[in-house]
């Protein structure tokens, strides 16, 4: 839990702040970016919200934050309601859960509802009232992982939710080696009409991403979007296995269509199919020069 003896300095006065637990995740600066930024290598608040939108975002933030390293000077009273807006729609039927592990460094976790049974991507933490959640959305039929990284509290939600867990076998760690669907090879599997599991090995060996109705593109740490290059890129400083394999996987992709990249580190990105594949090329280049 945050505290106001371990508030940053670097903290705007007011209710909400960040303390020094925080481990640079990222995290609440996107989920509300008109109120944490990055100051000395860590999170704070530069702006308090204000508005009833920019309070509601700040509250999905700090439920968020991977370490709790996020506090308000006046006990929140909405709490409970702030909860109720998990998963947190992107588009269509497709989620944020929120939530996110300090086990995987603060990944971002997804959620598809679908009639034929729910997928979670990545693993969020097993947070109670995220999983009350999830359960009154349907449950999960498959616990997609992308790789080795993001797995966070996978036993937990297999034990809860009796899923399905998938994860390509050159992936597997002593954690996972129950992982009920191990995939293999470097070949696209459908795993339904609507949904292809991608190997992309270069971040991880046995790192895949998965691709929904053509359109959600779940990355894992293949593929994310940067605001500083202003263009989707990959992660040179960490990448554990191999990089002109990840450029290779890149080119792969290259032959896919999707609007949205849906990472687990790093930001999203949303455009129409024409100009993803454009910036999609133009992340190729830059992976070339590195
Ligand atoms: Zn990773």
């Amino acid at each position: 839990m945050a505290t106001l003896q371990e508030k940053r300095i670097e903290n705007v006065d007011g209710n909400f702040y960040v303390d020094s637990s925080c481990i640079d995740c990222d995290t609440c600066r996107w989920m509300a970016a008109d109120v944490f930024n990055r100051q000395s290598s860590s999170s704070a608040v530069y702006h308090q919200p204000e508005t009833r939108a920019d309070k509601l975002l700040a509250m999905q933030a700090l439920l968020s934050c991977p370490t709790a390293s996020i506090g308000t000077v006046n006990k929140p009273t909405d709490i409970k309601q702030v909860q109720q807006t998990f998963p947190l729609l992107v588009e269509d039927n497709v989620y944020h859960c929120g939530y996110h592990s300090e086990a995987s460094y603060g990944a971002a976790s997804y959620f598809i509802q679908r009639p034929e049974g729910n997928i979670l991507i990545d693993s969020p933490r097993f947070a109670p009232p995220l999983v009350k959640r999830l359960e009154n959305l349907g449950g999960i039929k498959y616990l997609y992982l992308t790789h080795q990284d993001d797995v966070a509290d996978h036993q937990k939600f297999q034990q809860h939710f009796n899923c399905q867990r998938i994860l390509h076998s050159d992936d597997i760690k002593p954690s996972t080696q129950e992982v009920e669907i191990q995939l293999s090879g470097t070949d696209t599997v459908e795993l339904t009409p609507d949904i292809l599991i991608i190997p992309v090995p270069g971040h991880s060996k046995g790192h895949t991403v998965l691709l929904y109705k053509n359109k959600f593109l779940f990355t894992g740490d293949h593929l994310a979007w940067s605001p500083y290059l202003e263009n989707l890129y990959a992660f040179r400083r960490f990448c554990w296995y191999s990089w002109s394999e990840q450029i290779k996987s890149m080119e792969k992709l290259a032959n896919y269509s999707f609007e949205w990249v849906l990472p687990g580190h790093g930001r999203r990105y949303h455009g129409d199919v024409d100009t993803t594949k454009k910036q999609l090329q133009q992340c190729i280049n830059w992976m070339k020069q590195q």
